[in-house]
């Protein structure tokens, strides 16, 4: 079955056709760096790892770029309010540079530790900015840019269908008692250029045609896409908050300076939600890391099993319960996994069916319900091992490069090492050697020194995708 995705701008899921054959340009806004991650933004790269993984499984060959935003987010995403990383500075006494050095460092922690795959790209927004000052100069020759007296603003009005994207209704729009638009035109309207304040230094400014000051928020994305990926490319992901605003004003820029809607597909991962609706949120305070998760003695990877184990186009309420079970869950398939020998070929059956939910838009919930299947059935346990290898370079949960630590040998892996035990104390060399084998063959090392046997560890496999 080939793969299809639903595509947020036509509210289907469609067959999935690259634009160029073989190759899949993909970009996703990342983080902004004034604090850390919570696991609800986790969720969405959680998300966007395993689109990339079943692009890959498809034969694609992907490139992955993902966003550093270390300057111009408002506390508003109405363009009001003070950047994210100047107040974060004031708050702290450190600098909005030290600042997004830091929190990018324990973003990229996070990524590796929810094994999630490097980007082909990461860029910052402050390493962008005369992209995003020509971007803002196309804008303006084409017409759609006027000028307040604190920055430069894009005008929504002049595009018909502004905010397609969000299924906008324009008549419920129009400025009304409610709705404070300052000296914008349009309450849709957003900042493409901030002014630094006058008599005010900025920590992070830069010089431009317009003035001193900022790049608004939604020009980054737009700007570093087209170098990274070019005007037109394939996938555009972002949490669902996204839709009504960052990802319709990218939208409306790229329109408006190449008369293309950036991307191919746009697809959104729905929120992490704590009690009933309420959003994991950075700017409330009221999040929880992975770092937390850790302190719990829960394993990243356990977060990450518990992603897959909800559609991303559904709410994920977020309960301890939950991520306990997904730990039970997953040592479980750990250890199964460490007793199976290598040597095995992939159960196409199986193989088949896993394909079939994963091509249809993700089905993760229902992958995994084919893994456990699987697992429990009484298919040769080489078989086992070589199909769930195969269904793990999707989910990424990196049974191979598990370590048990040693109270936590598999039981088949300690009748072995005792019955070795016995043939050593009998002087039974040859019986010794057979059972040695018998556990590399398994994956298990295993060394004779004057103290007795000694487990090493587990021979470790290919990695996961040749040499990448
Ligand atoms: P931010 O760092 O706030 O710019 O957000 C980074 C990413 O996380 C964006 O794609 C957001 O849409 C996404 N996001 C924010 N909150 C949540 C949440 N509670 N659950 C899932 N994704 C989220
Ligand atoms: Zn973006």
């Amino acid at each position: 079955m080939p793969l299809a995705l639903y595509d947020t701008w036509s509210r289907t899921v469609r067959p999935f056709t690259p634009i160029h054959a073989g190759q899949v340009g993909m970009y996703c806004c990342g983080p902004t760096v004034y604090d850390h991650a919570h696991i609800g933004n986790l969720r969405t790269y959680v998300f966007e790892d395993i689109l990339r993984r079943a692009l890959m499984r498809n034969g694609y060959d992907v490139q992955h770029v993902v966003n550093i935003t270390d300057v111009g987010h408002l506390t508003s995403d109405a363009d009001e309010g003070e950047d994210k990383m100047e107040k974060s500075s004031r708050r702290t006494g450190q600098s909005a540079w030290a600042i997004a050095r830091r929190y990018t460092e324990a973003f990229v922690a996070d990524w590796r530790a929810l094994r999630l795959l490097e980007p082909t790209v990461w860029c910052r927004a402050t390493e962008h900015i005369a992209e995003q000052i020509a971007f803002i100069g196309e804008l303006e020759r084409a017409g759609y840019v006027y000028r307040t007296s604190d920055g430069l603003y894009f005008d929504t009005s002049k595009q018909d269908d502004y905010g397609y994207l969000a299924r906008l209704d324009h008549a419920g729009l129009q400025p009304g008692k409610r709705v404070a638009i300052g000296s914008k035109k349009n309450v849709t309207d957003f900042a493409l250029w901030k002014f630094s304040p006058v008599g005010v230094t900025r920590q992070m400014e830069w010089d431009s045609p317009w003035g001193r000051g900022f790049p608004g928020w939604h020009i980054e994305c737009s700007a570093m896409s087209a170098k990274h990926l070019g005007i037109w490319f394939d996938i555009h992901c972002g949490g669902e908050d996204h839709i009504a605003v960052h990802h319709s004003n990218e939208i409306a820029q790229t329109q408006a300076a190449h008369g293309t809607r950036l991307a191919n597909f746009w697809m959104h991962g729905h929120f992490l939600t704590l009690d009933a609706d309420t959003k994991m949120s950075k700017s409330s305070g009221d999040f929880i890391r992975l770092q937390t998760l850790q302190t719990r003695k829960i394993d990243p990877v356990a977060y990450r099993y518990l992603c897959l184990t909800a559609h991303y186009r559904t709410k994920l309420h977020f309960s301890w319960a939950s991520l306990d079970a997904a730990q039970t869950a997953l040592n479980r398939l750990r250890h199964l996994y460490s007793g199976w020998p290598y040597g095995g070929l992939v159960d196409p059956g199986f193989a088949a069916r896993f394909d079939a939910e994963v091509n249809e838009d993700l089905n993760l919930p229902r992958a995994v319900a084919v893994l456990w299947e699987l697992v429990k059935s009484d298919l040769p346990p080489a078989t086992l091992r070589a199909t769930v290898d195969s269904f793990d370079t999707l989910l990424g949960l990196g049974l191979r490069d598990w370590r048990p630590i040693v109270s936590d040998i598999p039981e088949n892996i300690r009748v072995l090492l005792s019955e070795r035990e016995q043939a050593r104390a009998e002087r039974d060399w040859a019986k010794a050697d057979s059972i040695r084998e018998t556990l590399n063959a398994q994956g298990w090392r295993v060394e004779d020194s004057k103290e007795g046997q000694r487990l090493i560890g587990i021979t470790p496999g290919p990695t996961e995708f040749g040499d990448e």
